[in-house]
This record gives structure tokens, sequence and C-alpha cells, in this order.
């Protein structure tokens, strides 16, 4: 037969299956009698819709590991999965669970188009012994038609009870089996009985493994995220610890060099002045003498907690060694640090020091000095003149306070 007698459906399919090839998956029927050529048609129809539905679930499929690569929670991904796979697996609810060491199913994740929720996220039970050991063993996804007669052979199952109570009639689970491992389990259900069908199945073992890599991708980056997090606070529990005195919790001797080389940088900036105090300690080592050293420790706890009672939060106090703690009070006049030096002095002397070895007489002598602002001066020249005053305040008698002005 010569293509002028050629049946024109035959050129109109034709030119179908070459639409095909370039991805126009919308095949229509052509008219005609219902015969052999009729037949072929509707394979060739719904050879394109097969295409369709494939090409569908690629591309929800890639979008989905473009989001988990983007870095989103698993949380997130699941959100999608939600939104993407609707037009293929006829569900309203997606529950995602996952087998934690020691063999307990626990739901992770709930997404439902039904009002109420009874069974979510935390919801957990023991694999063994549970249907999903089964879905585990085949490998296979399993389809429950009609869940309320499921419920009725099997009254034991608290899950199965939780959903048809959110009013789930029919279900399809499948297993997330990761590198061969089983790793859990999603669970898409349907408000109408009979919802899912082997089509459904089939496009869940199709997309089975993608999701199940997804899912451990993300629990993955997740974990990762969360050691991360413990790391980040034990770098800042170290960077803390590197920089403080475990006595007292003040800064320790470098904590407080830094802080008082920052305030002289801001200080020369704004033109302002600062005070830098010493405070001592008086026969300290007679303390430790006659009552040993942990009396001594509770002396020193006791000081270093006056000493900030006395300064307000802005101003910065330190250990730096021994029984020599420094602070340093930004912007401040010679007034003010003579007037902050007695404070902290007074603090200490007014009341006895109460420690295990009973109540002890204690006083502190404090060398100071105001910074000029016209000189700049660094953190060790500043404390060496502070220094000076103070060994000029011992010499004096102790417990008192001298004040150094640089010009
Ligand atoms: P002064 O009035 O001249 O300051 O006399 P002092 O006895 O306080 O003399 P000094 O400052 O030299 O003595 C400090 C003592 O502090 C010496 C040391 O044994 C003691 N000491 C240093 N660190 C600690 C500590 O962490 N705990 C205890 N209990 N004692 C410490
Ligand atoms: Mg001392």
């Amino acid at each position: 037969m010569s293509r002028d007698h050629e049946d024109p459906r035959i050129r109109y399919y034709r030119q179908a299956i070459e639409a095909l090839g370039v991805g126009c998956f919308d095949v229509e029927l052509a008219d005609g009698p219902d015969d052999q050529i009729a037949e072929l048609g509707r394979a060739i129809r719904s050879l394109a819709q097969a295409y369709q539905r494939r090409l569908s679930l690629l591309t929800s499929l890639s979008r989905v590991t473009e989001k988990v690569n983007s870095g989103m929670t698993l949380d997130e991904v699941l959100g999608f999965v939600y939104d993407s796979f609707q037009p293929l697996i006829p569900y309203d609810r997606i529950g995602v669970a996952l087998i934690e060491d020691g063999g307990v199913v626990r739901a992770r994740w709930t997404r439902s188009a039904a009002s109420e929720i009874h069974l979510g996220p935390g919801y957990a039970a023991p694999l063994q012994g549970s249907s999903l050991q089964q879905v585990i063993s085949t490998g296979e996804p399993r389809i429950l038609d009609d869940l309320e007669a499921y419920l009725a052979d099997h009254p034991q199952s608290d899950s199965t009870r939780r959903i048809v109570r959110e009013g789930m009639r029919s279900s399809l689970t499948g297993p997330l089996v990761a590198r061969g491992r089983p790793v859990g389990f999603i669970f898409f259900s349907s408000l109408r009985p009979h919802a899912f069908s082997g089509e459904h199945t089939a496009l869940f073992r199709e997309i089975a493994g993608q999701l199940s890599l997804i899912v451990e991708k993300s629990l993955l980056l997740e974990e990762l995220a969360a050691s991360n997090r413990k790391l980040l606070e034990a770098q800042h529990a170290l960077q803390h610890q590197a920089a403080h005195d475990a006595l007292t919790s003040l800064w320790n001797r470098r904590g407080i060099v830094d802080m008082l080389g920052m305030e002289l940088a801001r200080a020369d900036r704004e033109g302002s002045k600062l005070a830098l105090l010493v405070i001592d300690i008086d026969h300290f080592k007679q303390v430790n003498d006659a009552h040993g050293h942990a009396v001594g420790d509770e002396v020193l706890r006791e000081v270093a907690r006056r000493l900030q009672e006395g300064l307000r939060s802005a101003e910065v106090l330190g250990r730096y060694g021994g029984d020599e703690f420094i602070a340093v009070l930004r912007p401040c006049t010679v007034a003010a640090a003579t007037r902050v030096s007695e404070r902290l002095r007074g603090l200490v002397d007014s009341t006895l020091i109460p420690t295990r070895a009973g109540l002890i007489p204690l006083t502190v002598t404090v060398g100071a000095v105001v910074s000029s602002a016209d000189q700049v001066i660094d953190p060790d020249g500043l404390i060496e003149v502070a220094d000076h005053a103070l060994y000029r305040a011992k010499r004096a008698g102790r417990n008192r306070a001298e004040i150094a002005e640089l010009r």
C-alpha cells in the first residue's frame, strides 16, 4: 500500500511517536473505527502516559535531592516530598518513622490533610512482633485497602487505631532501606479505602532507593550539624577556660591583660581616660600558714566576690595572680578611681571573712593609676605604674589606696 492510501491515523500516530521522542507526551486518540489501528493508538497513548509519569517522578526526585544537597533539614525535605509526590500517589497523609538502635520504631514526621493527628512525631513502638517486621523481611511495600477491617482483625494494633481515628481508611507502607540496612518506613495513607493499587507500589519501588538515600543523607547532615554545634560549644568552653581563673571564675592573668589592652585601645580612640586598680590582699601568707591552703582559697573566692560586688557590671575584674586582683574602669577620672578604690578596700575590711576555720579579719591594699589621654602606654607599662603605687601603699601601712596619675 502506498502512502497515498495510508490510513490518516497511521500518519497521526507516527507524528505522535516522533513528538514523544522530543518530550511531548500529550497523545490524543484519533477518531476512527475500533480496529487494530485504534488498539495501537491506545497502546501509544498509555506509553505516553507512562513516560509522563516517569518524567514527573524523576523531576520530583531530583528537586527533592537538590533540597537535601542545599542543606535542608530532614523535616523540611519531607515537607517537600509531601508537596512533590501528591500528583503521583493519592495520599492525604504521610508519616515517616525511623528505626532506632534497640529496635524501636519512632515516628519522626507527619503531615496530614486531616485536622487531627493521633500518631505524631515521638510515638514509638517496638519493631519486634509488629507487622512492620514483615515489610522489612520482604523488603516490599504493603497495601492495606481497608484499615477499619484490618483493625477489626488486629485490635491490638495501636498505631492502626490511631490513624483510623484520624480518618485514614487505606494505606501504603514502604520500607526505607539505605545501603542494605533498613532505616525506617514511609506511610502513605488516604481518607478513602482502596486508594492504593499495584501501580502505586510499583511507583514506590522506583522512588524507594532515592527516598531512603534522601532520608539517610539528611539524617547524616543533621548529625553533622549537631556535632558541629557540640564542637563549637567545646571550643567556647575551652576559650573561656583559657581566659578565666578556675578558683574565682574571674578573668585570669591572660584574660585581664587582653581586656586591659582592648580597653586602652578604646580609650585611645575615644580620647578618654581609664583607671587600672591593682588590689592585693594584706599578709595573705599568714592566712595560708595559720589555716591551710584550702581556707586560703575560700578567702580568695570571698574577696573576689566582694570586689565584683563593688564594681559595676561593665567594669572588668580579673585575678592577676596569687592574691593580686586587677580592675579596669573606663572612662574614669582620678576622683572616681579614688572613690572606687576606697569602696573596694572598705568592702573587704568592713566585715570578717566567713570560712570553715571561722571568721577571719582581712584587708587589702590598692595601687591605682589613671591613664592620660595624651600618653600612649601598653598594658604592662600601666600595670607597672600601678604596682609602684601599690608598693608605696604597702610601705605606708597597708589597708589603704594610693592613686598615681599619668600626665
Ligand atoms: P603582702 O601584704 O605584702 O601582700 O603580704 P602577703 O603575705 O600577701 O605576701 P604575698 O603577696 O607575697 O603572698 C601571696 C601568697 O599567696 C603566697 C602564696 O602562697 C599565696 N597564694 C598564691 N596563690 C594561691 C592560691 O591559689 N591559693 C592559696 N590558698 N594561696 C595562694
Ligand atoms: Mg599579698
